[in-house]
């Protein structure tokens, strides 16, 4: 029976046309990836009925026996695969994590240091529009003209403003996070080292990067990205962390709740727990690894066919194409536009000493998590990457005008010109062929 479509038709068309494009399209965007049917079913669930503030055996509300055992497990699975003393899965998200922490570890008004926006970091790590731009003294440090973290400067600035805290982690990032530095400067002066591997859970879990777990006091993740879960959160203290403040633990419990949210989403938290131990089985281990072989491969394939990428390659699971050599700067959205176009679907991003803008980047940012969770290895990766050079080339002659006004005018005609391009048409035909060829629910 197909509850859905009886109650409500328009809602249920649209997921039924998004499904389609899921398996028709190829997804590049290095922040997604496709869950299986277990954790999509624990997701859709009963549990979200479920009124369960407070933490397993502490609630506020009865009838949480059940949620309990489920919390619970999901405590166990992440402390156990994360190597950490204590874990924390209410967070609704990556970003209110984050926030916990500077509720836990710093007063408003505190200095804190974390990669700076446009340099690849996230928003939530001090940022000027964010919260934690506004409430705190960010200080941000950059990266070098190779995309690489200045550590010289992480050193100047964390000697000079003394930050009650200081993150490492990135969203746009090619090569793995050197934690043993971050973790030396954060000792030196006394500051809480917080390591948010949001994107990276995954990789790390399977050895595929760094484990932070020896230098970091915190771990923040996402639960949705490479670790293949709902979309959610988790904050971990590491033995290293309760070791600097024995409080920590019942400080980050605090800042979630009552600090930050009320209720959990004991759904989200139930197929966290079922993606956290499809992530403890050795197909795991093994799907991480291909994902960053994955990358290399497309990385080494895109320099072939001609295009710069930052740090000349991938350490990770995501790639950055620096398109100034293309279309001068400013112009990652027409390469965005045109792939989308052609069914593959990645973001324009800013790239190192960005000289365009974060609204209208130089580069855009391509990743392969969700291609190898539909089975694709190297060779399929090789011809991607022949395929997005190919539209490049078709879209090849243009550059975004100064002027303000030319600029509206020129990008309404090249989305015009686009949209009817029978060369891109052509393409997203081949990918639609193949894309289909490969299942989503592939391991
Ligand atoms: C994605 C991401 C987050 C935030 O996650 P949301 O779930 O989108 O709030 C935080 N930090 C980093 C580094 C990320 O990449």
């Amino acid at each position: 029976m197909n509850y859905l479509k009886s109650a409500d038709p328009e809602i249920e068309k649209l997921i039924k046309q998004e499904s389609i494009r899921q398996k028709e399209g190829l997804e590049m965007i290095p922040s997604e990836n496709y869950v299986s049917p277990a954790v999509l079913q624990a997701m859709g669930s009963i549990l979200t009925n479920k009124y369960s503030e407070g933490y397993p055996r502490k609630r506020y509300y009865g009838g949480n026996d059940n949620i309990d055992e489920i919390e619970l497990l999901a405590q166990t699975r992440a402390k156990k695969l994360f190597n950490v003393a204590h874990v924390n899965v209410q967070p609704y998200s990556g970003s209110p994590a984050n926030l916990a922490v500077y509720m836990a570890t710093c007063s408003p008004g505190d200095p804190v240091m974390g990669l700076n926006l446009p340099d690849g970091g996230h928003l939530t790590h001090g940022w000027k529009v964010s919260f934690t731009g506004i409430y705190y003294k960010s200080h941000p440090y950059h990266v070098k003209k190779d995309g690489r973290v200045d550590f010289d400067e992480v050193w100047k600035l964390a000697k000079k403003y003394k930050p009650k805290l200081i993150w490492a982690g990135a969203t746009a990032y090619v090569y793995q996070y050197e934690f043993d530095k971050f973790a030396e400067i954060a000792d030196s002066i006394g500051a809480y080292f917080a390591a948010d591997i949001a994107h990276t859970a995954g990789l790390v879990i399977a050895g595929a990067h760094i484990d932070p777990s020896k230098y970091a006091h915190i771990i923040t993740t996402t639960t949705h990205k490479t670790l293949r879960g709902p979309r959610g959160g988790m904050i971990m203290v590491t033995k290293k962390g309760l070791k600097k403040d024995p409080e920590l633990a019942q400080k980050i419990d605090r800042a979630v709740f009552p600090g930050l949210q009320g209720g959990p989403h004991d759904h989200t938290t139930a197929a966290i727990a079922v993606a956290l131990k499809e992530a403890g089985k050795p197909s795991f281990k093994k799907y991480a690894k291909q994902i960053v072989k994955n990358s290399k491969a497309l990385a080494k394939q895109l320099i072939k066919n001609g295009f710069r990428l930052v740090g000349s390659g991938s350490e990770n699971h995501l790639c950055l194409i620096d398109l100034v050599p293309n279309f001068g700067p400013g112009g990652g959205f027409f390469l965005q536009y045109a792939l989308d176009h052609a069914g593959i679907t990645l973001n324009k991003n800013t790239i190192p000493r960005e000289p365009a803008s974060p609204f209208y980047p130089s580069g855009v940012r391509l990743g392969t998590p969700t291609l190898t969770t539909r089975g694709m290895k190297e060779k399929e990766m090789k011809k991607i990457a022949d395929w997005i050079w190919q539209v490049a080339q078709i879209i090849a002659n243009n550059s975004l005008p100064e002027n303000k006004e030319k600029r509206i005018a020129y990008l309404k005609n090249f989305r015009r010109e686009t949209n009817k391009n029978k060369e891109l048409s052509k393409i997203k035909n081949q990918i639609k062929r193949f894309a289909s060829s490969y299942p989503i629910f592939a391991w």
